[in-house]
């Protein structure tokens, strides 16, 4: 449980438990830092829980919620296959949101245990940063903490839309669409980004007939095109009605359904569904945060200002996570929590932001790492390309997931590697090794020596590591 009340000096103090500020504050415990942690998240049971969006409504939940849809689809779509026939199968979609609640409240309180081990403070209130490094926290645990440092970690919330008002009901954020008590027999989501495919994904995979309205005519443009591609093909095979360049005009909610008028290349649609998601992005939580006596600046997107150390305006404030620039991710969050805690107890510390993993976890999944080819073709670099197909992979086959490629690209130069771009099964695994032989500036003949398992999926990304070179073993090479 968050202390009542905590006054006094610190050596560090942070504010917000997501997984950029529990992060910091744990290694800042560690460095033998005195830290107290400000954080005002309420779970559904209205009590006080660390871990931010990503264990409360973000990155946990909806990998639970993909778990059990996506062995449902399996169930019903996958098992004949292999010779494995069932009787009527149903969803409980209360027992499987009740499970997702569970994994929540056991990480959560994983954190608090941590807090505790670790001889971190937690506060539950608001905390706002004032002149002179103090911060003043209300709600009923008021009071005033001064520190020697301060990392600011609030995060970021949903962005809104005028033309489809979140009503809670049939209109939901991200947080709403993982605790829908039915199936919706039609289901709108706007944004077709990574919390739009994986939402939408779950309910498709139960039943839910998906329509995705994307104002961008291209594809996750953050992607390797021919990868984006490849997704697109692969989602829209699954039924998900990916629906580009579409505007959303307005909605209105009538006898429980919405009606949503959108427009596009082909002119004035409408849709009629049952729920609507707005997944339109994020927008950094700063409301509040700060006095502006404190001096703070922003940046002219509205995110704090930070160096590449996070090093805001004001000296020995830090700012960290889905507050700052970069790509709103937990790892990333992660990263830069340690990296200040380390700076700030005098050590080295850096994150390198051309090596954060990106991962979509649709089936296939989707993962990527540093250089696209559009990148790389409109700065003029000299590069090579080597991919590899899943459907030549044997262990993709008996695990049935045949679909996809890895493709890694290096420099022509050098041949150091410059980007990883995967579409398949267990991509968010499997990009690790990219990472890490990026992270030591390994060469693509550096993979390509290493000995990879037999059969693994990994193999994948040995023969893309050997097509670099035009000699994977087990695919035609092709010249590029
Ligand atoms: P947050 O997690 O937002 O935490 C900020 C905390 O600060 C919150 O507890 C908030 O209540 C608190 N706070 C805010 N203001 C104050 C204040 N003034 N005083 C005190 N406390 C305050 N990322 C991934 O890497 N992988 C995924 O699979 C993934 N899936 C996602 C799925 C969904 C549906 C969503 C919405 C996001 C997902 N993300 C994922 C993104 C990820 O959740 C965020 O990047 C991450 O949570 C950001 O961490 P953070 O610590 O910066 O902020
Ligand atoms: P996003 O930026 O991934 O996608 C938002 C999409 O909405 C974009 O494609 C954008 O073009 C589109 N859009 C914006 N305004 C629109 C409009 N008016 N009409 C139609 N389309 C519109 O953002 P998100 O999906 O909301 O996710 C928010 C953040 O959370 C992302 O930055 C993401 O990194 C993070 N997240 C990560 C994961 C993961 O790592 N697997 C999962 C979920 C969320």
């Amino acid at each position: 449980m968050p202390k009542k009340k905590s006054e006094g000096q610190y050596d560090v103090i942070v504010i917000g438990a997501g997984p950029a500020g529990y992060v910091a504050a744990i290694r800042c415990a560690q460095l033998g830092l005195k830290t107290v942690c400000v954080d005002n998240w309420i779970n559904k049971q209205g009590e006080p829980a660390l871990g931010g969006c990503c264990l409360n409504v973000g990155c946990i939940p909806s990998k639970a919620l993909l778990e059990s849809s996506e062995r449902f689809h399996q169930l019903q779509h996958g098992f004949a296959e292999h010779g494995i026939h069932c009787g009527d199968s149903r969803i409980d979609v209360p027992a499987m949101i009740e499970r997702k609640d569970k994994i929540v409240h056991r990480l959560t309180s994983g954190i608090a245990t941590l807090f505790k081990a670790n001889q971190v403070e937690w506060v539950h209130g608001t905390g706002k940063l004032l002149e002179g490094k103090r911060v003043e926290v209300s709600g009923p645990n008021a009071c005033l903490l001064r520190g020697e440092h301060i990392i600011l970690a609030s995060g970021s919330k949903p962005n809104e839309l005028a033309t489809a008002p979140v009503n809670g009901e049939t209109i939901v954020d991200s947080s709403g669409a993982l605790e829908f008590s039915t199936v919706p027999e039609r289901l709108g989501v706007i944004g077709a980004g990574v919390i739009g495919l994986e939402l939408g994904s779950v309910w498709a995979r139960l039943g839910s007939q998906v329509v995705l309205l994307e104002a961008q005519q291209r594809f996750l443009s953050m992607a390797d095109e021919q990868i984006a591609k490849e997704a697109l093909r692969q989602y829209r095979k699954q039924g998900l009605d990916i629906q580009l360049g579409q505007r959303v005009t307005a909605s209105r909610v009538e006898a429980g359904k919405v009606t949503v008028s959108y427009e596009g290349g082909d002119g004035e649609n409408q849709i009629v569904v049952d729920r609507l998601i707005v997944a339109v992005g994020r927008s950094p939580c700063t409301e509040g945060l700060y006095s502006r006596e404190s001096g703070l600046e922003l940046d002219e997107k509205g995110f704090v200002d930070v160096n590449e150390r996070c090093r805001t305006n004001r000296p020995d404030i830090y700012a960290v996570g889905d507050l700052v620039r970069g790509p709103m991710l937990a790892h990333k969050g992660s990263e830069e929590g340690v990296m200040v805690a380390e700076l700030i107890a005098g050590r080295k510390g850096s994150v390198d932001p051309d090596l954060i993993p990106s991962v979509i976890y649709t089936a296939p999944e989707v993962a990527w790492v540093g250089k696209t080819e559009q990148d790389l073709k409109s700065a003029g670099e000299n590069y090579r390309v080597g991919s590899f197909p899943f459907a030549a992979n044997g262990r993709a086959l008996a695990m049935q997931g045949g679909v996809g490629l890895v493709k890694l690209i290096a420099s022509g130069d050098d041949d150091r590697l410059l980007g990883a771009h995967i579409i398949g099964p267990n991509a968010s695994e499997l990009i690790a090794e990219t990472v890490l032989a990026m992270e030591f500036s390994a060469s693509s003949e550096d993979i390509a020596r290493t000995i990879h398992a037999h059969p693994t999926l990994s193999e994948a990304v040995h023969e893309a590591a050997l097509a670099v070179d035009g000699r994977a073993l087990h695919t035609v090479n092709r010249a590029r």
